[in-house]
């Protein structure tokens, strides 16, 4: 396939709606997609939007505005191992707040506690109520009303996602796009993954208290995946999951809940050729269908047009 290296219009229009939006889950991709292949005629094929994206429009584009300091990434959700997102981030943005430049002082002091109150909490979680409160004991002027507003455009704008028990959790774009400022002001209340070493704030830990080793969920879904595999080569229905530092069993739940997620086990294993990796795009649709259902009401079925780029892009 050869491709062309300048810029063509719906790569154009695909960046804008990037600066614009900053944050895409699957399904809101898909769709986007499939709004410029209709305006501009592009031959991608239903249901490969998400791989033509990521094999041919992404790495063209992100070869044009990585000079101006913007990428686009990709980036797994810590708490729903399917949950794939595409993230515009812009290294020129000061370290703290990498938020939407449409957001006030207040709102992004806001944010900043409700990081600070999830990050050093154990379970990495945070009640919207602590945060309100936590900001009225800094004498923060806010009422409840514009609380609750303020918090349903974090879930919107893919800050914050809906965490167990009624709490909330810092999403993979604010890890992502914070990435250094938490790395610096947290060290200690964070960890790297065994596995892929990136920054991880929620995820799975060895059961046994005396080990520090943590892992994403993703990624310790591939790590069982190959004990599994491994397990089954030797002919034995008993799969054990050891811990791959201290050796300890890790905890059936969680093994069983990354890699039912991912639709492996050992009884059930794919007919499809394996490639080595678990490929999340084979099942695009499913996890679109999936996606944010839950979470994220706000979701648009449609891409916003964009007026005027610099509305919204401060670059200065
Ligand atoms: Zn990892
Ligand atoms: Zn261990």
């Amino acid at each position: 396939m050869s491709i062309s290296t300048a810029l063509e219009d719906h790569h154009k229009q695909l960046i804008q709606y990037f600066l614009h939006d900053g944050a895409y889950n699957q399904k809101e991709l898909i769709d986007l997609i499939g709004a410029l292949r209709d305006r501009y005629e592009l031959r991608i094929k239903v249901k490969d939007e998400i791989r033509a994206f990521t094999e041919g429009l992404l790495p063209l584009i992100n070869k044009h505005i990585n000079q101006y300091g913007i990428e686009i990434k990709q980036v797994t959700s810590e708490e729903h191992e399917n949950d794939v997102y595409y993230v515009c981030t812009q290294n020129f943005k000061p370290q703290f707040v990498k938020m939407d430049t449409s957001y006030t002082e207040k709102e992004a002091a806001i944010f900043e506690k409700l990081l600070e109150l999830a990050i050093t909490s154990d379970e990495k979680c945070v009640a919207p109520r602590d945060v309100f409160e936590s900001i009225l004991a800094n004498d923060l002027k806010m009422t409840q009303k514009e609380f609750g507003e303020t918090m349903t455009r974090f879930h919107r704008d893919k800050w914050i996602e809906s965490g167990p028990n009624n709490t909330v959790i810092l999403h993979a774009r604010a890890l992502l796009e914070m990435q250094s400022f938490i790395t610096d002001t947290y060290r200690d209340y964070i960890y790297n993954c065994q596995i892929c070493t990136r920054l991880l704030v929620r995820g799975l830990n060895c059961p046994n208290s005396s080990c520090d080793i943590h892992m994403h969920r993703s990624c310790a879904a591939q790590y069982f995946l190959r004990l599994s595999n491994v397990t089954n080569n030797a002919a034995t229905r008993k799969s054990t999951y050891p811990c791959p530092v201290c050796k300890q069993e890790w905890s059936k739940d969680d093994v069983t809940s990354v890699l039912k997620v991912n639709h492996i086990n050992d009884e059930n294993n794919d007919s499809r050729p394996s490639t080595g990796v678990t490929h999340k795009k084979q099942r695009t649709t499913t996890t679109a269908d999936n996606n944010d259902s839950t979470n994220n009401r706000s979701v648009r079925s449609k891409p916003r047009r964009i007026v005027n780029e610099s509305d919204d892009d401060d670059d200065n």
